[in-house]
């Protein structure tokens, strides 16, 4: 899968690797390729231009990290990227509630909806331990029933038994029943499909919905039929409240868009992929590692992740050894306020370091981070080694510069004065050692 995104991706990669620096140029034409790229892999149009403007936006403003080459950070924003247009984090099931844990499957006739079913079925089963009981709904198509009751079998999971003459509600009721009666954990509900989204089958659907409280709606659709794929997703969000998408036939799929684009354009996460016939051929959905599989690089990124890694110790240790000589001035605040914006914002420095309490609470946010940076580039390297020079003159033309106020100035050279004071206490405790090892 995803075989053509990934050579055509390598083409572009390969061209700035050999490269020692990249200019905005480079960066930009090669955002062309991968914009064309991502067009041939069918992701919807919107999104493909977003993603590459992100990149771009990221790759032009990045401060390259020492020991990797501009190409190899360009590699890292990419996957980064792609990691969130696939939507970042593994999106798990909801069902540990009280039992059973009803699933409803929907999606149009064909797209794999009831192998997925008990694909799905036997996985919860299997490595999840669950007692699970299947039924179908789909009264609609005559050997549906018994379409699941033989995959059933196959998978060793029980099934509804059948009842001819029944509406789709009221197996559901029947199903529900049955499944509070015997001790099931998990029931799926397998509904009918149609051809297309109409308004007999959302009538249904909502019926049964109504009448089973689901807890995960899953649309089963077909990443073979590309951009109609998440149209046919829109067009289910827009009626149920769907909790995830499987995208099915995985396997055949080169091209990926339906894959790339489900996310940015639903909004609802992909959270298994089928990738084959057999029953046990469906996956969790891991964003990161399909990001890794399209770009082919784990070893650049985890280079780049490495290396800030490398950075981040160093900055530490150069800060810690200007601290023992209590030295503290406003650049080695600015580098602190860019790791702490890299550790997790002010909260985290405030509990960290001493003489920060007045911060705690003050609803500093990561806007407040930016201020003061702001505030600080705005300063001469003179005024950032010497604050005390930095008289009423010098204030307001920071604050202009910056696009803020004297009075904000006053607050950061204060916040500056409390730190390098708490320092001198914490070295005259000889408390160094402790204080660098937590930055590393
Ligand atoms: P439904 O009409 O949506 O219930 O579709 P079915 O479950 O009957 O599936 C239709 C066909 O698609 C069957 O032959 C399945 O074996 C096949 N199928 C379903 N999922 C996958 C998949 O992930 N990969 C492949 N290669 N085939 C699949």
């Amino acid at each position: 899968m995803f075989d053509s995104l990934s050579d055509r991706l390598a083409g572009v990669f390969d061209k700035l690797r050999g490269r020692g620096a990249l200019s905005e140029d480079d960066v930009r034409s090669a955002m062309r390729e991968v914009r064309v790229a991502l067009l041939e892999a069918d992701v919807a149009l919107p999104v493909a231009r977003d993603f590459v403007d992100q990149v771009t936006e990221r790759a032009v403003g990045a401060e390259v990290i020492r020991s990797v080459t501009p190409g190899q950070m360009v590699v890292k924003i990419v996957n980064d990227a792609l990691v969130e247009m696939l939507g970042s984090d593994t999106a798990e099931l909801h069902i540990d509630v009280n039992p059973p844990a009803v699933i409803m499957m929907v999606g149009l006739q064909g797209s794999g909806k009831t192998t997925t079913t008990a694909k799905l079925a036997k996985r919860l089963a299997e490595r999840e331990r669950k007692r699970v009981l299947m039924a179908s709904l789909d009264v609609a198509r005559p050997a549906a029933q018994e379409q699941l009751a033989v995959l059933g079998r196959q998978a060793s999971v029980d099934t509804l038994p059948i009842v001819a003459g029944q509406t789709p509600v009221q197996i559901a009721q029947r199903a529900l029943q049955s499944a509070k009666l015997q001790g099931y954990d998990v029931l799926l509900l397998d509904t009918a499909g149609r051809l297309h989204v109409d308004d007999t089958l959302m009538a249904e659907m909502k019926a049964v919905a109504a009448a089973s409280n689901p807890v995960e709606t899953l649309l089963v659709v077909d990443s073979l039929t590309g951009q109609d794929a998440v149209n046919v997703a829109k067009g289910f969000a827009g009626e149920v409240d769907l909790s995830g998408v499987i995208l099915t036939r995985m396997d055949g799929d080169a091209r990926g868009g339906a894959a790339l684009s489900m996310r940015a354009v639903t909004g609802k996460p992909i959270k298994f992929a089928g990738v084959g016939e057999a029953i046990d051929a469906l996956e969790a959905f891991h964003p990161s590692r399909v990001a890794g599989r399209i770009l082919g690089m784990g070893d650049v990124v985890s280079l780049v992740e490495r290396a800030a890694e490398t950075v981040k110790i160093e900055d530490a240790e150069k800060l810690a050894r200007k601290m023992e000589k209590g030295k503290f001035d406003l650049d080695d605040l600015r580098l602190q306020i860019s790791q702490m914006q890299r550790m997790g914002g002010l909260g985290a420095l405030a509990n960290m370091l001493p003489g920060m309490k007045g911060l705690k609470g003050a609803n500093v946010d990561d806007k407040a981070l930016v201020r003061l940076e702001a505030m600080m580039s705005s300063m001469t390297a003179k005024e950032r080694a010497r604050p005390e020079i930095i008289n009423a003159k010098r204030k307001i033309r920071v604050a202009k510069g910056s696009g803020t106020t004297v009075q904000e100035v006053n607050k950061l050279l204060k916040m500056h004065q409390e730190m390098s004071n708490a320092m001198k206490r914490l070295k005259k405790l000889g408390g160094f050692g402790k204080l660098a090892s937590m930055f590393s």
